[in-house]
């Protein structure tokens, strides 16, 4: 299924300022949000689909990085699970906060959905660097990552051989007060988050000793990350699940991986086409001569005719960096540079000299030599 573009999801404009993305998303959300909605099936799509197109414009970074390059942006390509949601009450649990202690905020609770969201776990956010070989193929990498897992002594709700919790008497299980609030249109009830028990409905009396209570503890993990070919320096990779899971129970959150990519010294990166200055001395370029010139997968012999120009651009096609769309691939353009010897012997200058007046060494560039504007203009175009 194509996806659609997030902004016209929410019915927004590219240039719509937090507030109104915020505002907008309110609205669908209400709008379509599944307990209103129970006869319309699609309503629950749209729900999820408005979320996720709000979960990425409503944040600076990834809204950045979707304009500059679509849902492969910031939902990373090939094994990436990014974006999607699967569970309503995920959707709560990050972004409750809008509809927060409005008088909004009992809208979705009394709908019979209980107020007690899934809590989701902190994300954890690493740096990886890449060089250019691996982002031009793509490239399975093993990070070792420290999260927090749920405890394994007493099963990840923190009570002393994991006995039963015992349920919270100011909130009576449920994680949320209810008050009345008066507002200009007259009394409306408002829930908020309940403070003993911190919305988790339940009170852990005897702690377990591994983790104190937390119901999770700290583990390194080696975690198997496809990294797909084509990525880019500052672009952001979310593998849902791998970050923190919260104490005593929840969702885990996310492992945000950020593509740092390193410097080449020969071959410069140019969007998928991949770049190297070539310098030949004078006479190669006269004569013309094969060199060696670097490529992603090695060195690679070229010809270099006779009476070749400076400023001339070869190209080695399909040598360049896999488009992260996953549709073809960029070339490798070399740009030649003919040397003019800046220091030279007796010999050398009087053998030059003789040349100076020669007859082919006068310029005479024909209609088809191509100055170097139109040159950049035919390989840029
Ligand atoms: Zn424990
Ligand atoms: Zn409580």
């Amino acid at each position: 299924m194509t996806k659609r573009d997030y902004y016209d999801i929410l019915g927004v404009s590219k240039t719509a300022s937090e507030e109104e993305i915020k505002k907008a998303y309110r609205k669908l959300a209400i709008k379509y949000h599944p307990d209103k909605n129970p006869d319309d099936p699609s309503a629950e799509d749209k729900f999820k689909e408005a979320a996720e197109a709000y979960e990425v414009l409503s944040d600076a970074q990834k809204r950045q990085r979707y304009d500059q390059f679509g849902h492969q942006g910031v939902n990373g390509g090939g094994g990436f699970n990014g974006g999607g949601f699967s569970d309503v009450n995920d959707i709560f649990s990050r972004f409750g906060d809008i509809f927060g202690d409005s008088p909004f905020g009992d809208f979705f609770g009394g709908g019979g959905r209980g107020g007690k969201r899934v809590r989701k776990g902190d994300s954890l956010r690493i740096k990886l660097k890449l060089n250019l070989e691996e982002v031009a193929n793509g490239i399975e990498k093993k990070i070792k990552v420290k999260r927090y897992t749920s405890c394994n002594t007493c099963g990840g709700n923190g009570a002393k051989g994991g006995t039963a919790l015992k349920t919270c008497s100011t909130c009576q299980g449920s994680g949320q007060v209810r008050r009345a609030v008066n507002t200009m249109l007259g009394q409306m009830i408002s829930t908020s988050t309940c403070p003993t028990c911190n919305g988790e409905g339940s009170i852990v009396s005897d702690r377990c000793e591994v983790c104190h209570g937390e119901g999770r503890q700290l583990t390194e993990e080696t975690i198997s990350v496809r990294i797909p070919a084509g990525v880019a320096d500052g672009m952001q990779l979310n593998m849902a699940g791998k970050g923190n899971v919260p104490p005593r129970g929840g969702v885990a959150g996310d492992l945000l991986i950020l593509i740092e990519e390193e410097d080449n010294e020969l071959l410069k990166r140019d969007g998928d086409n991949v770049v190297f200055d070539l310098y030949v001395n004078f006479a190669d370029a006269a004569l013309g001569t094969s060199v060696e010139v670097p490529t992603i997968e090695g060195k690679v012999k070229i010809k270099i005719d006779a009476g070749t120009q400076s400023g001339k651009i070869l190209r080695l096609k399909d040598k360049g960096i896999r488009s992260i769309n996953g549709y073809g691939r960029g070339d490798q353009l070399i740009y030649v540079n003919v040397w003019t010897p800046q220091q030279l012997s007796r010999e050398e200058s009087e053998i030059l000299e003789k040349f100076r007046t020669a007859h082919n060494f006068q310029p005479r560039p024909s209609k088809n030599e191509k100055g170097f504007f139109d040159r950049m203009k035919e390989f840029f175009q």
